[in-house]
């Protein structure tokens, strides 16, 4: 079943908490719902699932208008972030609660109950009380207490929020494997990026009651729609830095050039924000640079080992527009033997910079092709 929002709003008395939102997740696929707290994911949840009324607009499954429908009427089950199981019943009990509240036989009840157990390999444990499980049991029940039914959506709502995080990871990925071995449309709110990016096919980036960008977690990484989804995605996030275009592509910084560039050429020249991974920094060992490479030099601020990787917080020499230091996040191959202290050279070309407009934060080149495709 196919999921969309046509201009939902909500308002509680004279607070927005969500504007006009168009959303389309297609059948079978996981759509994240991502953005700070209070930014209106539950919201926007609850209206999908009838619990909240809208405001304004229309929520359509496979094309037909629930909106008006009481929440009984939808045929969606939800997942909290609290579980929200009887402590006191058994794992079984749990599970088979919305079909005895219906009346459901008992050979029935037995049966779907039977699957679901052996579905989320928790047949060893069903006669336990739920209150003696772990967390990650727990929202195991919760989601076999959700599917039991059979439903047509299924919305999660920070679900691995309690869990610590070996269970997170445990969990995130059993989600993931029921979703789309039930072929499941499934709505997924969280305000972790790092969740949403392994879990969900189509991501929401939202920001105080309003859409960012909807998108695949690839196509948010390489093209930011602005400068918040920029730096909500990725870890560290994306670095900015001020500087100038020409209309001929020429970019220029405090102490930092790239040459002009198709990509770059036809933009209105003036300031910009220049937008760069971390991973797009390389550490220059000699002298290198010119030649299409822009040269970033600084100290070593900081410097976390990850394995296989480095994280750099380099202080730049030129200092920002307001005077104050300046910082950027290289992501470079390690253990590096580099120090806090130790002067380093970073370099970047411009194949994966991103260019945004330096008031509004919008994406100058949001219509140009994906890193990934102008270099296939
Ligand atoms: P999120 O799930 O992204 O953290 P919510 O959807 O819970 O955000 O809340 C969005 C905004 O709406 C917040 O400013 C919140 O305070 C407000 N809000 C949510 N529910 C209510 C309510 N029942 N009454 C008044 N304001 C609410
Ligand atoms: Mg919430």
């Amino acid at each position: 079943m196919s999921l969309d929002l046509q201009g939902v709003a909500k308002s509680y008395g004279d607070v927005a908490a969500v504007h006009a939102l168009d959303l389309h997740c297609p059948t079978g696929q996981m759509l994240g719902l991502l953005g700070p707290s209070g930014c209106g994911k539950s919201t926007t949840l609850k209206m999908i699932a009838g619990i909240e009324e809208v405001s304004a607009g229309r929520i359509l499954f496979s094309g037909r208008e629930v909106q008006a429908l009481p929440p009984g009427a939808r045929n969606i089950a939800m997942v909290f972030e609290d579980y929200a199981l009887y402590a006191h019943l058994s794992v079984f009990e749990n599970i088979a609660f919305p079909l005895r509240v219906r009346g459901t036989p008992k050979p029935e009840v037995a049966g779907k109950v039977g699957a679901i157990l052996k579905l989320l390999r928790l047949d060893g444990i069903a006669g336990e009380k739920v209150r003696k499980l772990s967390g990650g049991a727990q929202q195991r029940v919760s989601i076999g207490r959700a599917l039991v039914r059979n439903p047509e959506v299924i919305v999660f709502d920070e679900p691995l929020s309690h869990l610590d995080a070996d269970q997170k990871v445990e969990l995130r990925t059993e989600i993931k494997r029921l979703q789309q071995l039930q072929g499941l449309t499934s709505i997924l709110v969280t305000h972790d990026q790092t969740e949403a990016i392994a879990m969900c096919d189509v991501i929401a980036v939202m920001n105080a009651g309003e859409l960012q960008q909807l998108g695949s977690p690839q196509e948010l990484y390489d093209r930011p729609a602005n400068t918040f989804v920029a730096q909500f995605i990725g870890e560290p996030p994306m670095n900015l830095l001020a500087a100038e275009l020409a209309p001929d592509g020429r970019l220029t910084g405090p102490d930092w050039r790239l040459p002009p560039a198709a990509a770059r050429a036809g933009l209105t020249g003036g300031p910009v924000t220049a937008g760069l991974r971390p991973e797009a920094l390389r550490l220059l060992r000699d002298e290198t640079g010119g030649d299409g490479l822009a040269v970033l030099a600084g100290r070593v601020a900081f410097r976390e080992h990850r394995g296989d990787t480095d994280i750099l917080l380099v202080a730049l020499d030129a200092p920002g527009p307001d005077g104050a230091e300046l910082h950027v996040s290289a992501d470079v191959p390690g253990p590096s033997p580099l120090r806090q202290g130790d002067r380093v050279r970073l370099g970047f070309d411009g194949s994966r910079l991103c260019l945004f407009d330096p008031v509004t934060g919008r994406n100058l080149q949001a219509d140009a092709p994906l890193a990934t495709e102008a270099a296939a």
